[in-house]
C-alpha cells in the first residue's frame, strides 16, 4: 500500500491525485445486534471448518471450539494453515455465527509449580492465542489452573505472569481472554470469585474477561436452584468481579449436587440445577447481552439439538435445526462402568445406541 501512496503524488492530472480516505468505521460484527446467543461447543474432527455446519445445523447461532486436540501437548505449535483460517473465516461470516469462543487445551496449568510444565503451558497458551487470532476468535477460555502445593497468592501471581508472557509479542485485536469459574476439585484456583478479581487485578495491561459456567457455579456452592439464589450469586458476581466482565455464560446442568465441588456436565433440565432454574438464568435482565454456550454431554444421538433447543424454548422461541449434529461421546472412563449399563439399558430401546459403546469413554468441554 506505500507504493500506491507514492506513486499518486506523482499523478498529473489533479483528479487523478490521491486523497486518502478516512479509515472505516470499525466493523461491528454481525453478532453484536443484540439479538440473543445461543452456542454449544462443537467438534473439529476432520475439518475445523466443519463446526460451523455442525452449530449452524444444530439452531445455534454462535459456537465454541478447541482450536486444537485438547489433551495434547502439540510439539512444534500445531498452527493453522492461512488458507484453512481464511476459509473458516470467510464460512462463520456467511453463516452469521458469534460470538467465536475458544476453549484452551486442557493440559494447560499457567500456575504450576513445576517449573517445565510451567514453561510448556506458557507456550502452549501462545499458540491457543496465535490460533485464535487466526481464526478470528472473539473469546478464548481459560482455566485459570492448580496451584497444587503453592498457596492460592502465589497461584494467582503465576497465573497473571503466565498470562503476560504468552501474549507478549502478539497484537490481540478484539480478542479477549476469558478465565472460567472452576468447581473447586482439588486446588484449581477460580472456584472463589475473589480469585477471579486478584488475577484481573494482577494483569491490567490484558484485556481479560470472565467466563461463568452455571454446573461449575453450582457445584462451587452458589444455589442457583432458587430465584433468591440467583440474585446473590449475580450480586456476589457484581461485587467481585464486576458483571460488565462477564461475556460468556457456560450452560450446564449438573450431575452433582450444590457445594459438592466435582464437575459433571449434565443436560439441561436433567440435572440438580433444573429446567426452572434454567429459564431465570436465561432470562434475567443481568443477564442480557451475554453468549450462552452449552457443553453438554453427547450420550445419545440428538442430545446437541435438544440442549440447544430447549434454551431457545426457555427464551420463548422455536428454531428449527436440520443438521444431523455430533456423534455421542460418553462421559470419561472413571464412570465407564455405569455409563456401559446405561448404554446396554438404552441399546433395548434404540439400535443407534450400539456404536456408542465402542467409543472410548471422554467427557468434553469444562
Ligand atoms: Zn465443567
Ligand atoms: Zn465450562
Amino acid at each position: 500500500m506505500a507504493e500506491e501512496n507514492h506513486s499518486s503524488t506523482l499523478a498529473f492530472d489533479a483528479a487523478d491525485e490521491y486523497r486518502p480516505e478516512a479509515p472505516p468505521p470499525p466493523e461491528i460484527p454481525a453478532w453484536k445486534d443484540g439479538s440473543i446467543r445461543i452456542g454449544i461447543h462443537t467438534s473439529i474432527a476432520g475439518d475445523i471448518s466443519s463446526s460451523l455446519e455442525i452449530a449452524h445445523g444444530l439452531g445455534a447461532n454462535a459456537l465454541q471450539i478447541f482450536s486444537s486436540s485438547p489433551r495434547m501437548w502439540n510439539r512444534g505449535g500445531m498452527r493453522i494453515a492461512e488458507a484453512e483460517a481464511a476459509r473458516f473465516r470467510a464460512r462463520r461470516k456467511e453463516l452469521g455465527l458469534g460470538p467465536l469462543v475458544i476453549h484452551d487445551n486442557y493440559l494447560i496449568n499457567l500456575a504450576s509449580p513445576n517449573p517445565v510444565l510451567r514453561t510448556r503451558s506458557v507456550q502452549a497458551f501462545h499458540q491457543e492465542l496465535v490460533r485464535a487470532i487466526a481464526l478470528g476468535a472473539d473469546y478464548l477460555v481459560a482455566h485459570p489452573g492448580s496451584g497444587r502445593e503453592s498457596t492460592p497468592l502465589a497461584a494467582v501471581a503465576a497465573i497473571a505472569q503466565g498470562l503476560k508472557q504468552a501474549a507478549r509479542g502478539l497484537k490481540l485485536g478484539d480478542l479477549k481472554i476469558l478465565l472460567e469459574n472452576t468447581a473447586g476439585q482439588g486446588t484449581s484456583i477460580g472456584s472463589r470469585f475473589e480469585e477471579l478479581r486478584a488475577i484481573l487485578d494482577s494483569s491490567p495491561d490484558l484485556p481479560l474477561g470472565i467466563c461463568i459456567d452455571t454446573a461449575h457455579t453450582f457445584a462451587a456452592g452458589w444455589d442457583l436452584r432458587t430465584a433468591e439464589g440467583l440474585e446473590h450469586t449475580l450480586q456476589a458476581l457484581d461485587r467481585t468481579v464486576g458483571l460488565d466482565r462477564v461475556y460468556v455464560v457456560h450452560v450446564n446442568d449438573s450431575k452433582t449436587q450444590v457445594g459438592s465441588r466435582v464437575d459433571r456436565h449434565e443436560h439441561i433440565g436433567k440435572g440438580k440445577i433444573g429446567l426452572e432454574a434454567f429459564g431465570r438464568i436465561l432470562n434475567h435482565p443481568l443477564l442480557a447481552a451475554r453468549a450462552f454456550i452449552l457443553e453438554t454431554p453427547i450420550d445419545a444421538p440428538g442430545d446437541d439439538r435438544r440442549n440447544v433447543a430447549a434454551l431457545w424454548k426457555l427464551l420463548g422461541r422455536v428454531v428449527t435445526a436440520n443438521g444431523d449434529g455430533m456423534k455421542p461421546r460418553p462421559h470419561r472412563a472413571k464412570k465407564a462402568k455405569s455409563a456401559k449399563a446405561a448404554t446396554s439399558r438404552r441399546a433395548k430401546t434404540t439400535s443407534r445406541t450400539k456404536q456408542k459403546a465402542k467409543s472410548k469413554s471422554r467427557s468434553r468441554g469444562k
